[in-house]
Order: C-alpha cells, then structure tokens, then sequence
C-alpha cells in the first residue's frame, strides 16, 4: 500500500511527490506519456535542450520556490526579450520604448510615448474595458492593438477579440523605458541541462510508472494508496458529468536545420494573418548553446477537439469558470483526493503558481 499516488510526473505531481518522500512517506507517480515533466519536458537533440511543449521561461517572485528548483539544477541568467514579427517588420516585446519609437516615427521620449498613447486611447475614454479589444486598446491604443496583439490573439485562441476576456493580456508588461524584458519577476531564467534534469531531481529514488493512464483502472489505483493526488483534466475526472471544459490544443513542427543561428533569438512571435503559427522557437538561444547545426519549432495553435490532442490551454472566460466551479464544488467533496495543476485546478497558471501551490498543499 503506497501512501499516495500521484497522477502526472509534470511539475505540481513531481514538488508533491517530493514533499511527500522527504516526510517518508511510500509514493508512485504515474504517467501517461513516456517520459515525466509534463509540458515542461525538454529532450536533447543535436546537442541542443529542445523544449517540446513549447517555449519554458522561468520566472518568479516567490524567493521560495526559486530556491526550491534551484536546489536541483542551476538557472543560467536568461532573460525572456521576444520579438514579434509582421509582414516585414519587427518589433521589441513587450511594449516598450524600442517598441514605441519604432511604431511611431514622431516618438523619440517616454513623453512623446505617453501623448500618442494617451491620443490613440480616447477612443476607450470613460470606458471600462468589457473585453480584450478594449482592454487593448486602453492599454497600449489602437496601432499596437492592430500590428501585435489582434491577429496573435485571434489565431491563439480562436476568437474575435471582442469574445474575449481582458484578462488573457494584463499580464504583458507596458513601460516607458528601453527594456525588452517581458517579465517583472525578480528572478528568471532557465535549467542548465533541461527542465527534464530539474524534474528527476525532484522525482530521485521515486517509483515512476510511464505510459499509464489512471483512467484504465481508477478503481485499481484508488485500492493501491492512502492518497491520490491527481494534476490532470479536472472534467475527466468527473466522467464530464456536468459537461466539458474547453481548452486550446496546439501543435508543434519541430526541424533540425543546418545552419547555426537561425532567428538570432530564442523566441520570436509571427502576430499578423498571414501565417498559420504564432511563434517560431529556436532552442540553442535559451542556453546559448555553441552547436552547429539548430532546433526550431513552429506552435501552430489548434482546437482541443479530440481527446487524443494535449490540452494545453484552459479558456478561464465566464462560461468555463461557472462549469470549473462546480467541478471544484465536487472535487472538495472527493475525500483523500488533491487536485492540483493547470488542468485540475482549470487555472492558467505559470510553473512557478504551480510550484507554490504544490509547496503550500497540506499532505
Ligand atoms: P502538466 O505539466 O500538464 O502535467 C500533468 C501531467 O499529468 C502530464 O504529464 C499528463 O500526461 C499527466 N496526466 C494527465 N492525465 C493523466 C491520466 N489520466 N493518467 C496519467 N497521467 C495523466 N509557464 C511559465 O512559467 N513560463 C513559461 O514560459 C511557460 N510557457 C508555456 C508555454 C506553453 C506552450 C504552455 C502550454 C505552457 C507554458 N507555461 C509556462 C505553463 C506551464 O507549462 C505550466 O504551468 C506547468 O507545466 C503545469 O504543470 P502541471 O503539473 O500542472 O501540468
Ligand atoms: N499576446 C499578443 N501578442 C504577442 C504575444 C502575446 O497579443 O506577441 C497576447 C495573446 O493574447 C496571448 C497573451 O498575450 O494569449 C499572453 O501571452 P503569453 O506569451 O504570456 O502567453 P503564453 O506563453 O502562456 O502562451
């Protein structure tokens, strides 16, 4: 008899299982997928750490969980500066001066900036923002909305932007100085060696089940521990009684290119119309790793219309959030189950928010 089980070796799974193993307690992690680390797995290939479900940033406030990973791996000191690219032009994310006099040939000062903002804005005045768009336009006016944030955001989640929550975008910066950092965090950065080496660690001298999926023997597993704790699709669990949740799937066309530097930055994001994909990842920038030939991964998002597509993306607008609601109504009244993670808390949580949650749960 374990004293838990816990369902998913991605990140909230793997700081439980660890908890729970330092307080001696008997634990088995199981999987679905062939490897652990959830979507933050990253494999080697041609020398280079790929990120296979997408660019992973680190970044945090929260000093505890910085010095929880950094007890497994050490961080290098990357710092997230995106471009975005448009027909043929490029621009500095997140919004910021080198975005701003770029955009306005007029802009030269964090005042000039202010002004044409201010100008573009009136247009929302004495408006509360009730959507994306106007969130948008409030934030950063009409012609940053236009060129970076309306054709990303309709092709990410598949919506007008008027069908949005606001939300989604209060979490990209907007400054009045030259600095392409897209996050405020204090501290930042990525796993030397992978993220997949920062997960073993935490998951050292645990049994690990691979390719097995709780649902293929739920009553089975439940006899086999004290304690589940479960980190996948919240609804699933339930049997989507109550209905189904929607999430945002996306697909990922990794390719290996001879050459050595092919974007000249690890992420750059694609927010116009004219092409299908979002971002084009190229891996070697994260570590700034010398190998000669190069990863890069085009992320083309995707409904999540079949079971057999990762859901990657929880879609926390009001409709969802209601449903969510009451499948955490029955999740509390699931008696020595935790539910824990992006998909069985339904929240659109960075690793560190999972990491912290995982670091707070009572066991
Ligand atoms: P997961 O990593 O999804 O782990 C859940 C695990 O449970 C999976 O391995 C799954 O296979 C397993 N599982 C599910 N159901 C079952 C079942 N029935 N039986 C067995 N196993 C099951 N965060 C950042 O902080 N910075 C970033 O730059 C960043 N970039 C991102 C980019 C993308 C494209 C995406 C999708 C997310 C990004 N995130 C980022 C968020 C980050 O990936 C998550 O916060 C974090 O990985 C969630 O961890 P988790 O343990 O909740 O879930
Ligand atoms: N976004 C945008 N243009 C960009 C990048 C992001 O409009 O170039 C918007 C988009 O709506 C996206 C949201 O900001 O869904 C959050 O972006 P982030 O990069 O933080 O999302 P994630 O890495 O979680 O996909």
């Amino acid at each position: 008899m374990y004293d838990y089980l816990i369902v998913g070796a991605g990140l909230f799974g793997a700081t439980i299982a660890y908890r729970a193993k330092q307080q001696g307690k008997k634990v088995l992690v199981i999987d679905k997928r062939d490897h652990i680390a959830g979507n933050v797995y990253t494999e080697e290939i041609e020398g280079i750490n790929v990120h296979k479900y997408g660019a992973h940033i680190f970044h945090t406030d929260y000093k505890d969980v910085w010095d929880f990973v950094n007890s497994f791996v050490e961080f290098n000191r990357y710092t997230n500066s995106p471009v975005a690219r448009i027909g043929n032009e490029i621009y500095n994310m997140p919004f910021n001066m080198n975005t701003f006099t770029k955009i306005w040939d007029d802009v030269f000062t964090p005042e000039d900036a202010k002004k044409r903002i201010e100008e573009e804005r009136q247009e929302m005045a004495g408006k509360e923002p009730q959507n994306l768009e106007e969130q948008a336009i409030s934030l950063v006016g009409r012609s940053i909305y236009e060129k970076l944030i309306k054709g990303y955001t309709e092709k990410q989640w598949h919506r007008d932007c008027k069908d949005l929550p606001a939300d989604i975008i209060k979490r990209l910066p907007v400054r009045f100085i030259f600095d392409n950092n897209y996050f405020n965090d204090r501290y930042q950065g990525i796993p030397i060696g992978g993220y997949t080496k920062l997960v073993e660690g935490m998951l050292g001298g645990i049994e690990v089940q691979l390719n097995t999926n709780f649902f293929s023997d739920v009553e089975g597993f439940k006899k086999k521990a004290k304690k589940i704790v479960y980190t996948g699709m919240i609804d699933e669990y339930f049997d989507f009684k109550l209905g189904h949740l929607e999430y945002r799937s996306l697909r990922f066309d990794t390719q290996i290119l001879d050459e050595e530097n092919h974007q000249g930055n690890a992420v750059v994001n694609y927010t116009g119309r004219e092409v299908d994909y979002t971002r084009v990842i190229e891996h070697k920038h994260f570590e700034s790793t010398e190998a000669p030939k190069t990863v890069i991964t085009y992320e083309y998002p995707d409904d999540w219309d079949d079971p057999k597509k990762e859901a990657y993306y929880v879609i926390n607008d009001e409709k969802n959030n209601k449903l969510a609601d009451e499948y955490r109504a029955l999740a509390e009244k699931e008696e020595n189950v935790i539910f824990g993670g992006r998909l069985a808390e339904y929240k659109y949580y960075d690793m560190d928010d999972v990491i912290k949650k995982a670091l707070e749960t009572e066991i």
